[in-house]
């Protein structure tokens, strides 16, 4: 059984030194909101501290070389955006990004060591929308997918489940694992808007056939109604994978007043399908759970659905 004190978090300064510039929404000040509702958490929640950056080999899991390298002198090079999408970066953005996804392996180690059971891990930049070649929508090394292939590499589990309620669409990490059987990746995201992927008929391809559920939702539907979808088909299919490790691409931009999102999800929300994603945690992954912060842009909403989210997984 989970409990409060076996629940972690992570959050750190060092992810404002990625500068977006001026008026961007995924800013250093966003986060400085978020980090301090974090910080305010009760103290039976174990702030986790991160061991290291994630190694080239690392992000190699999931990345072509060449991708790694194009971020690496972009960055170098003072670029303003990654040339390859819609990412904005700084000189100091490399650097966050392999230590968002150090930290997160971090994570990962904690759980699987049973020292922590479940951890949020506030990082950025994001992740999700980048896939093996490319970095676009504010995302440069997609975390969760690096995380899922470092659980089978490292840590030798076979049966890794991503959910990701982002209100985007994980274009990125369903392009990653679209042929593999041995991630189960589901989204629930607000239909018709950017990355203007993530079709219900898109079910996975050739021996990934399946293993991948997108649930599209109406613009200005509300939490009732993605719950409602998750029972009918998030449930079922958690159920007949049986996941060895839970992983969620915890976006926050699917909440009301979002700036950038067009549904309105409340703090409850997020609350309950975190505790449905530690339920089957704990039915199937012997508790083990880590969420990864992916939108979210609207400071004081972004920090009380965090807080919301982090206080459901010991629930
Ligand atoms: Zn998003």
């Amino acid at each position: 059984m989970s409990e409060l004190s076996k629940t972690g978090v992570h959050f750190s300064a060092d992810y404002e030194r990625h500068d977006t510039g001026p008026g961007h929404p995924e800013s250093a000040h966003r986060y400085q909101v978020l980090s301090a509702a974090l910080a305010a958490l009760p103290p039976e929640i174990r702030r986790m501290e991160s061991a290291r950056r994630a190694t080239v080999a690392e992000i190699l899991l999931v990345h072509e070389h060449s991708y790694h390298d194009l971020v690496y002198r972009d960055t170098e090079s003072l670029a303003d955006f990654l040339r390859t999408g819609d990412t904005a970066i700084c000189e100091h953005s490399y650097d966050v990004a392999l230590e968002a996804c150090g930290a997160m392996l971090t994570a990962l180690d904690a759980v699987m060591a049973g020292e922590l059971a479940a951890v949020f891990c506030a990082v950025r930049p994001p992740g999700h929308h980048a896939t093996a070649n490319r970095g676009m929508g504010f995302c440069v090394f997609n975390h969760v997918a690096i995380g899922a292939r470092y659980l089978q590499a490292r840590h030798g589990l076979g049966r890794i489940a991503i959910i990701d309620w982002d209100v985007h669409h994980g274009n990125g990490t369903e392009e990653i694992f679209i042929e593999d059987p041995s991630v189960l990746y589901i989204s629930l995201h607000e239909e018709h808007i950017y990355p203007y992927t993530g079709s219900a008929t898109n079910r996975g391809r050739g021996p990934g056939l399946g293993m991948n559920l997108n649930i599209p939702l109406p613009r200005h539907s509300a939490g009732m109604q993605a719950l409602a979808a998750w029972d009918a088909q998030v449930g079922p299919a958690m159920d007949a994978f049986q996941p060895e490790f839970v992983l969620i691409s915890a976006g926050f931009d699917a909440r009301l007043d979002d700036p950038v999102g067009g549904l309105c999800w409340d703090d409850e929300t997020f609350a309950e399908m975190t505790r449905r994603s530690a339920g089957y945690a704990r039915q199937w992954s012997h508790g083990r759970l880590v969420s990864v912060l992916e939108g979210g842009y609207n400071p004081p909403g972004l920090a009380s659905a965090a807080v919301a989210h982090v206080m459901a997984l010991g629930q």
